[in-house]
């Protein structure tokens, strides 16, 4: 069902600065910016072999992120894993009681559909489910 860790997201106060610590720090290269403005987030994406790092900074206060940073403090925000149907792993969740964020997929970064599961029902860790839609 879950065919690999898509990318880790990972919760920044300022993505410049982030950027710049992963470039120069790391040696990895950002190869993307994109803002998603329904979900009120600027990322940044990096590849690392067969996966990838995704830098979310909120960019309004009510953003989900900035809520999560002024409660947790900056660092990993999720874990996202690459499914073959996002709709049909949300229903077998459901099934075995796990808590959803959202109930349909929808649109998130790099063209895939995407849904998360809430961190209640998963001992702690948001989840982010990815299919590819090409
Ligand atoms: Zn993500």
């Amino acid at each position: 069902m879950i065919k690999k860790i898509e990318h880790i997201g990972i919760a920044v106060k300022d993505l410049k600065s982030a950027i710049e610590f992963y470039e120069k720090a790391l040696g990895m290269k950002c190869y993307k910016i994109e803002e998603v403005e329904s979900q009120k987030v600027k990322t940044a994406f990096f590849k690392v072999g067969e996966t990838k790092i995704e830098l979310l900074e909120g960019t309004e206060p009510e953003s989900p992120i900035i809520k999560f940073i002024n409660g947790k403090g900056e660092g990993i925000h999720h874990i996202a894993y690459l499914v073959d149907d996002v709709q049909n792993t949300l229903n077998d969740l459901k099934a075995k009681g796990l808590r959803l964020i959202d109930e349909r997929p929808r649109k998130g970064t790099e063209g895939f559909n995407i849904a998360f599961v809430h961190p209640s029902s998963t001992g702690g860790v948001l989840i982010e489910l990815c299919e590819e839609t090409k």
